[in-house]
């Protein structure tokens, strides 16, 4: 079974939409395996955004992300990296499809509500950088 890492970000957080995030996930028939609301550090953050650290966004997207507490939680399921981004959407709102949780929540490139994993191997860096295996469930 796939997993993926996913984050309700701060924008998502301060409106509220982390119930409805993870419903429509559910919803979807993917499986819920771990959960917690955590307010991260700055070294976690810039652990998690690594790969980022060269761009321009870099500092401010590591702010953000730190600026409020965000659920995070790990998805279950047949082909889940892949479902999970589709059900996200494109990391711009804008460009983003209809019926997506970024079309549908996101506010601009940067508050775009969600974190998901782009690939399963990165899925099991990530989770690990968040949970403990006895802190994920099946
Ligand atoms: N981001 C940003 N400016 C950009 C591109 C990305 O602030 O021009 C932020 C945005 O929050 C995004 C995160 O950086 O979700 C990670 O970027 P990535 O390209 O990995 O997008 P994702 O995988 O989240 O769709
Ligand atoms: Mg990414």
């Amino acid at each position: 079974m796939e997993r993926s890492l996913v984050l309700i970000k701060p924008d998502a957080m301060e409106r509220g939409l982390a119930g409805v995030i993870i419903g429509r996930l559910q919803g979807e028939g993917l499986n819920l395996v771990a959960l917690r609301m955590l307010h991260m550090d700055r070294a976690l953050a810039e652990r998690h955004y690594a790969v980022h650290k060269d761009k321009p966004f870099f500092k401010d997207l590591v702010d953000y992300i730190i600026s409020t507490p965000k659920v995070d939680a790990v998805f279950e399921g047949r082909g889940a990296v892949e479902r999970i981004r589709t059900i996200m959407g494109a990391t711009d709102p804008a460009r983003a499809a209809a019926g997506t949780v970024r079309k549908d929540f996101g506010l601009d490139v940067q508050r775009n509500s969600t974190h998901a994993s782009d690939s399963p191997e990165n899925a099991e860096k990530e989770i690990s950088l968040f949970f403990t295996k006895n802190e994920i469930f099946d």
